[in-house]
Parts: C-alpha cells; sequence; structure tokens
C-alpha cells in the first residue's frame, strides 16, 4: 500500500517536485530553477521544452531522496504558475513559441482593441475577470497573430494550448502518444473564456479573441484521476489526479476549505485568496472573481482574488539588477540595519498595478527620496511596499465582503523574512500566522490528488494536519499605521499616467 503523494509544483521561477506523508508532512523535495527569458521591457518568457526536462529531474531528485520508488506513491498532483500560457503542435510536441508568462505585458495592444467594444469589464459578469495582459487569453491570440504559419495551423486543429498545468499533464501522460489534453477549472478560470456558472468555453468570448476551440483543454475538476503517468517515466502507471492553480492550491493546502477563510502566499507575486462558498461574488473594489476548488462532482467553491504582481520579484530585482543585496535573505539585514525607510516608499508597478487599482499606465517609482536615503532605506521600502498593497487589497476583501478577517494566513518564500511579517502585521492591525508546512501550494495539489484515490478520507482529514508553525502580533499604534497607509497611498499616485503613447 503506498504511503505517500508526489506534488509536481510548476512555478515562475522554478519546478519542485515534493513527496508527502499521510499527515501531510513533507518528506523529500527536488527543486530547480528555470531560465527568466526577458527580450524586451515587459516581455517575460520560459522555454516550456526546459521546463518539462526540469519536472522530470525534480521528480527523479525528490524520490531518490526520499529512497522511494512509483510503488510507494498513490498519486501525483499538479500545481502551476497560473495564466502563463503554452501553444504545441499536437503531432510533434513541440511547442510552437515560448511560454508567455503572466507578468508579460505586450498583449497590451489586444486588450485596447477588445475593451474598444464594451470597455475592460465586458466580459467579467461571466468570466469574473477583467480585460488585462495578466490572463492567458490575449497571450493565446498574441501567438496566433505573431507566429508566422500558427493561424493556419490552429484553424488546422494541429495546436493546442494549455497553462503550465496542461502541459505537465499531456507530457506525463504520454505526450504525442496520446497524452490527455485537459486542466482543471481554477485555471481555466483564469483564461477569460471560462463561463464561471457552467464551468465551459464560451464559444462567443473565443470568437471575439479570434481563438479556435478545437486548441483548448477538456475543463476538469481539480481532483479526479486525469490519467496515468505514461510508459518509460519513473512515475508510470501512477494515477494523475489533483490539479490546482498555484494560488487555489495554497489555499486548499492552508485547509481554507470553508467560506470566509482566507490566505495570503508571499512569493513572486502575493496573492491573497478568499472563498466564498457556492456563491459567486462580484467585487466592486478590484478583486477578481475566480473558482477556489471543485472536487469530482461536488459543486465548486468559489473565490475573490486580490493579485499583486510584484513583492517576492521586487527583492529579486534588488539582487539581480540593482546589486544592492547578494541573496533574497540579505534584504532582511539591510533592511534591519535601519529603524524606518526613512521616508521612503517604493511602488513596484513594475507590470502597471493589478489589485485593488489595475491601472497598466503606471509604472514604477521611488518617491520621498532625499539625500539622507542609502540603499537600505530602498530595501526597507521594497520589503515593505508588499505588506502595504496587501494591506490594501485586504481593505477591498472587506469592502466587498463586509468582514474583517480575525487574522492573515500565510505562507510562500518571503515569509521566511520576519522583519517583513512583523510589519504585515502592524500594517494590518490584525495577527499573522504561518502554518507548520509553509509548502502549502505543493500540499494543496497534493491533497487534491489523495483525496480523488481515496488516499485521504475527506477534509476533516486534511483540516486536521494544519497546525501554526509561528504568529506575528501589531505592535504598531492604530495613528502610526494609518500615516503609513496615507504616504503609501500618496506614493501610488505618483506611480499612474505614466505610460502613454510616447512610453509603453
Ligand atoms: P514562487 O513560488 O512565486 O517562485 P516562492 O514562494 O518560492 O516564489 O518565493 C520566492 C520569492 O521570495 C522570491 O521572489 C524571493 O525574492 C523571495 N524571498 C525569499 N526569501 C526571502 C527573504 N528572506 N526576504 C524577502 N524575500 C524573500
Amino acid at each position: 500500500m503506498p504511503d505517500h503523494v508526489i506534488a509536481i509544483d510548476q512555478g515562475t521561477t522554478s519546478s519542485r517536485a515534493i513527496v508527502f506523508d499521510r499527515s501531510g508532512r513533507i518528506v523529500s523535495v527536488g527543486q530547480l530553477e528555470h531560465e527568466q527569458i526577458l527580450p524586451k521591457p515587459g516581455w517575460v518568457e520560459h522555454d516550456p521544452v526546459e521546463i518539462w526536462r526540469n519536472v522530470q529531474e525534480v521528480v527523479g531528485v525528490a524520490l531518490s531522496r526520499a529512497t522511494l520508488t512509483r510503488h510507494d506513491i498513490a498519486a501525483v498532483g499538479i500545481t502551476n504558475q497560473r495564466e502563463t500560457a503554452v501553444v504545441w503542435d499536437r503531432r510533434t510536441g513541440e511547442p510552437v513559441y515560448n511560454a508567455i508568462v503572466w507578468q508579460d505585458t505586450r498583449t497590451q495592444d489586444i486588450v485596447d482593441r477588445l475593451a474598444a467594444d464594451g470597455g475592460v469589464e465586458r466580459f467579467k459578469e461571466v468570466v469574473g475577470l477583467p480585460l488585462a495582459t495578466y490572463f492567458s487569453g490575449t497571450k493565446i491570440a498574441w501567438i496566433l497573430e505573431n507566429v508566422p504559419g500558427a493561424r493556419e495551423k490552429a484553424e488546422a486543429g494541429d495546436l493546442l494550448f494549455g497553462t503550465t498545468d496542461c502541459w505537465v499533464l499531456w507530457n506525463l501522460t504520454g505526450g504525442v502518444d496520446g497524452g490527455v489534453h485537459a486542466t482543471d477549472v481554477t485555471n481555466a478560470s483564469r483564461t477569460m473564456f471560462m463561463d464561471l456558472r457552467t464551468f465551459e468555453w464560451r464559444d462567443d468570448i473565443l470568437e471575439a479573441f479570434g481563438v479556435p476551440r478545437s486548441m483548448l483543454p477538456e475543463i476538469r475538476s481539480s481532483s479526479e484521476v486525469y490519467g496515468t503517468a505514461h510508459g518509460s517515466q519513473l512515475l508510470r502507471e501512477t494515477p494523475v489526479a489533483g490539479i490546482l492553480g498555484d494560488q487555489q492550491a495554497a489555499t486548499f493546502g492552508q485547509a481554507a476549505f470553508a467560506r470566509g477563510e482566507s490566505k495570503n502566499t508571499y512569493g513572486t507575486g502575493c496573492f491573497v485568496i478568499v472563498n466564498t462558498g457556492e456563491e459567486i461574488v462580484h467585487s466592486g473594489n478590484g478583486l477578481l472573481t475566480t473558482v477556489g476548488y471543485k472536487l469530482g462532482d461536488q459543486p465548486a467553491h468559489y473565490a475573490l482574488e486580490g493579485s499583486i504582481a510584484v513583492t517576492g520579484s521586487l527583492v529579486q530585482w534588488l539582487r539581480d539588477q540593482l546589486g544592492i543585496i547578494g541573496s533574497a535573505a540579505e534584504a532582511e539585514t539591510l533592511a534591519a540595519s535601519v529603524e524606518d525607510s526613512g521616508g521612503v516608499y517604493f511602488v513596484p508597478a513594475f507590470s502597471g498595478l493589478f489589485a485593488p487599482y489595475w491601472r497598466p499606465d503606471a509604472r514604477g517609482a521611488i518617491v520621498g527620496l532625499t539625500r539622507f536615503a542609502t540603499k537600505a532605506h530602498i530595501a526597507r521600502a521594497a520589503l515593505e511596499a508588499t505588506a502595504f498593497q496587501t494591506r490594501e487589497v485586504l481593505d477591498a476583501v472587506r469592502a466587498d465582503a463586509g468582514v474583517q478577517l480575525p487574522e492573515l494566513k500565510v505562507d510562500g518564500g518571503m515569509t521566511a523574512n520576519a522583519g517583513l511579517m512583523q510589519f504585515q502585521a502592524d500594517i494590518l492591525g490584525v495577527d499573522v500566522v504561518r502554518p507548520v508546512v509553509a509548502e502549502t501550494t505543493a500540499l494543496g495539489a497534493a491533497y487534491a490528488a489523495g483525496l480523488a484515490v481515496g488516499f485521504w478520507t475527506g477534509l476533516d482529514e486534511l483540516a486536521a494536519n494544519w497546525h501554526e508553525g509561528r504568529r506575528w502580533s501589531p505592535a504598531l499604534d492604530e495613528d502610526e499605521r494609518e500615516r503609513r497607509m496615507r504616504l503609501w497611498r500618496k506614493a501610488v499616485t505618483k506611480s499612474m499616467d505614466w505610460v502613454d503613447d510616447d512610453v509603453r
């Protein structure tokens, strides 16, 4: 009887494979970063072939570090960077272009063209999302419009689209040799093409985008057996039984199964998700409406989401582009070397501003600079930006849902930064709580897969696996908290209206 589940976490910066035991503890990890391809300002690409190669390698590493084989694995779960679009040839398995990553803003012209008739909220009632470069739809349209021969091939039925969950699933289950072309409802809900009520692709929207329906994967639930890993692979014959987009997976891994429960994940970007149960709630405050999870043929749970594009990637930028720190962890030491940000505010609107503003015309701004400011103040302002942006999203949640969150469950790489987590509690005025297993993204995918094959009995068993690891309580007085928020909001206004006909 297999005693483990493996999750493949195909993330923005790396691919990981993590083996979990029955109590939801990590047994072993394999991880490989992949190249961030940045051909022009605003363009971000990944090589799907490199991603698939890395996925296979990290699975091997995770299994061998735990001295396990496929016979010890009950099921495979997949979680993924969402929205990132891969288009490939179904006959050769070759991508026709690099994956266009969720952060990529090259499709703004396509957004503007579609919004000319009905505005950016044209499809929001049906799909829960405003028109934005962020979602997969315009990325697919760009490939069809710009890659020579792609449109003809797509119309002949030779091209397939998938987010990276779908790309991994197709390859894992055989690729050109009978690979399963499917995705789950959470990933489908980020394309702009799926009707939130019926979980079906909408022909009218596909037509507006010029995307043939034959390219699209079948939409399945988040927890069911999609197929088994193919012949020659390490995991051969193991059922692939769970798929959740990374943020939904983290919510599931945090055991936020019930209406009103929430989490914030601090990675490349930050993503707050609030479970709204079986109700579709439309936001009046810049939040997205999305699918939280759907287990087999049970009713779906929906969610409100606040997406913040740049948080951890700002720390990477300090390291790689500015060179003021040698590692992400050094950001904490540098920031802690000064008492506060010295009046400096850093608005990292590198891809415009996402929630709650949705302003593609914004660009990054460091304001409040005086001769006094040092690199330590800039590092501190960069970290604080994460906390301010999260507070603004939670204010939007409060306004939409009319509830005050009692505390915030957190996870993701940046939660290693205790100084930031303390500042987050200070600026929110509520406790911030991190579970023992902070790898909630992979854990959520493992849970979805394990549930489908009966490895775990139900949600109660999973909820009992959640244990508090660390808690931060607010220590800043309210006047100071609100003063900092007021200055932050003022800084945000300075980043707006930058992009115009002269600046893209
Ligand atoms: P993703 O899954 O989006 O790739 P992770 O959850 O692995 O992201 O988190 C990695 C991010 O966290 C990176 O952007 C990195 O810069 C940031 N990070 C990691 N450690 C720290 C730290 N100690 N302080 C601040 N940021 C950190």
